[in-house]
């Protein structure tokens, strides 16, 4: 893949040449350690909230910064739940600090415009708080406060392109969970993790307009996936990415 503008593959000498006249514009991945059932790997969020920054960065001559892999509980209704084994879910106060520490090292280092790319359902809010929070820190020293874009990838996919993939009907973002979008992303950009041969197919799930806790689990698919991969193709990854990369690269390029 695209390595050139991950600053976790530059030297330090490298990496500050290319933050050195403070207009350089960090992309910063934010995924999950999570289950996406029998045929993806628990990598799955952070590994295209990755590759969907680094693609965007080619092009608009941007840089991203180290993945944040920690994201926030898995909620049942957008990620199958938090009860499932393969699951890794943070406190929203540990995701809240490390997007609040990052936007504050970030500006240390003399950089002024960062983006949070969201690759993990959950996680929006508190990479929100995260970012306030440091503001108010920064606001507080004095001085030019960074700029800073907050957006989950999917949210880039056009209505077009949604009619064209989803031909019996989208079932939502929040469903899709291990569904076609995930899946035939990874299969275009990581083929090497996914196992098509394992996809458990069943109907989107329909779950209840309210949370639980302790959760039923009976209410999760036995897959863990919200709906089905089952017709996920690599051209349908790159579909998806095309809409995403250009969305995004338009979003940014207008307010940076
Ligand atoms: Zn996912
Ligand atoms: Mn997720």
């Amino acid at each position: 893949m695209t390595n050139n503008v991950n600053i976790t593959r530059m030297s330090a000498y490298d990496y500050r040449a290319q933050i050195a006249n403070g207009e350089a514009v960090m992309l910063i991945p934010v995924g999950s350690v999570e289950q996406h059932g029998a045929h993806m790997p628990l990598g799955t969020d952070m590994m295209l909230s990755t590759t969907m920054s680094e693609l965007t960065a080619e092009q608009i001559g941007g840089l991203v910064g180290p993945t944040i892999s920690f994201g926030y509980k898995s909620q049942q209704r957008s990620g199958g739940g938090n009860h499932i084994v393969g699951t890794f879910g943070f406190d929203a106060d540990t995701v809240i600090g490390i997007c609040r520490t990052l936007v504050r090292e970030f500006d240390r280092h003399g950089v002024k415009k960062i983006v949070f790319v969201n690759g993990h359902y959950e996680n929006y809010q508190f990479i929100f708080e995260g970012v306030d929070l440091a503001l108010r820190d920064l606001a507080a020293q004095g001085g030019e406060l960074p700029r800073v874009m907050m957006l989950s990838y999917w949210d880039f996919v056009t209505p077009a392109v949604i009619e064209r993939l989803y031909p019996d009907g989208f079932p939502g973002w929040d469903v899709e969970h291990g569904g076609v979008m995930e899946t035939s992303l990874m299969l275009e950009y990581h083929p090497d993790v996914v196992w098509m041969d394992r996809l458990i197919d069943h109907p989107a799930a329909e779950l209840p307009l309210y949370d639980l806790l302790p959760v039923d689990p009976s209410l999760t698919p036995e897959s863990g996936c919200l709906s089905s991969g089952k017709v996920s193709t690599a051209e349908k990854g790159r579909i998806l990415a095309e809409s995403i990369v250009s969305g995004m690269v338009d979003a940014i390029s207008s307010r940076f």
